[in-house]
């Protein structure tokens, strides 16, 4: 299929991008480069540097089958201090997309949605049918757009799928995790390891888990880019779709700690600070309708796997 993938130079869109490409879809990237980066775009790509918003000029005469819109601002704090940036950014943005493609006839969409969506979920294993009670911006950002998905794909004529990730991690090839500023687990651990940082600093220790920090369900970038290639089949006009990606289970920071330092062969010293607003003490999610309704599973569910490949990415980067 001939495919526009939105955010293709970033983390997880180049991974999806080489995905695309490897299963013989054409893919023309669209990424305005304010977080990605123009050597991340898998080569046998066509790239456009541009912003969502001037989509239609993209799509325009291009003879798009589908799009699959990864663009987008995904940093927690960041939206809590400039809520309006993501509004613009993400769900105007998105919107502005969605305009563009069923004025120019493209009505296929797969968008990534974000486990944020749940908020603060009283449940250990969280469904797709559990509330949605985003708790940050950035979450509440990623609800409006699936919940406009859902409108257009119920006035007709419009297909889509939101996947909501859970704790993106690894690397696949020469694509992995190069955050201008970064803020999650397993890099900031690899940095440690590096040299570049004296220590990991543990969001609390008094959460009500087995050791009291805080467990996430950790998912390969790999299994979440094969996903995005399952739900290119998957896509049903007048359908709005929504499924989890997760493994179904969940490693404590501890743990992670302690892969990252049975990897690296680093001591990487931890220290106990305060917790992080707005964390919640285990977000798990079931993965039940991903293997029904997209036939996937995950491959490559052991953390020991993904920090090993975000370790390699880094040491090749000399991040
Ligand atoms: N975390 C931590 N120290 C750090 C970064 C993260 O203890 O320097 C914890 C964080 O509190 C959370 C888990 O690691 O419980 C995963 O955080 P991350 O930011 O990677 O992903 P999130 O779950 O927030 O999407």
């Amino acid at each position: 299929m001939r495919l526009l993938v939105t955010g293709g130079a970033g983390y997880i869109g180049s991974v999806v991008a080489a995905r695309l490409l490897e299963e013989g879809h054409h893919v023309t990237v669209l990424d305005d480069l304010s977080e990605g980066h123009r050597d991340a775009v898998p080569a046998g790509a066509r790239f456009v540097q541009g912003r969502i918003h001037d989509a239609a000029r993209v799509i325009d005469g291009a003879g798009f089958e589908a799009v699959v819109h990864l663009a987008a601002f995904s940093l927690v704090g960041e939206s809590v201090e400039h809520p309006a940036r993501y509004e613009e950014n993400n769900v105007l943005g998105t919107a502005r997309l969605c305009n563009a493609m069923q004025t120019l006839g493209v009505n296929k969409i797969i968008v990534s949605s974000t486990a944020a969506v749940y908020g603060e979920p009283d449940v250990a294993i969280i469904t797709e049918e559990t509330k949605t009670a985003p708790v940050n911006p950035y979450g509440s950002s990623k609800l409006a757009i699936d919940n406009d998905l859902s409108r257009r794909t119920h006035a007709g004529e419009f297909a889509a799928i939101s996947l909501r990730y859970f704790n993106v991690a690894g690397a696949y090839g020469p694509y992995g995790e190069r955050h201008r500023q970064e803020t999650h687990l397993i890099p900031i651990a690899l940095e440690v390891a590096l040299g570049k940082r004296a220590s990991l600093t543990i969001f609390g220790d008094d959460f009500p888990t087995p050791d009291g920090t805080c467990v996430r369900d950790y998912i390969h970038v790999l299994d979440i880019a094969n996903a995005h290639v399952r739900a290119m089949a998957a896509l049903e006009v007048g359908y709005h779709d929504i499924v989890n990606l997760g493994n179904g289970s969940g490693f404590s920071v501890q743990e992670v700690a302690e892969a990252v330092r049975n990897v690296t062969g680093h001591p990487l010293p931890t220290e106990i600070g305060p917790r992080r607003a707005g964390d919640p003490a285990v977000l798990v999610a079931s993965n039940e309708r991903a293997r029904t309704h997209l036939g996937w599973i995950p491959e490559y569910p052991d953390v020991t796997t993904m920090v090993e490949d975000a370790w390699r990415f880094a040491q090749e980067r000399g991040a």
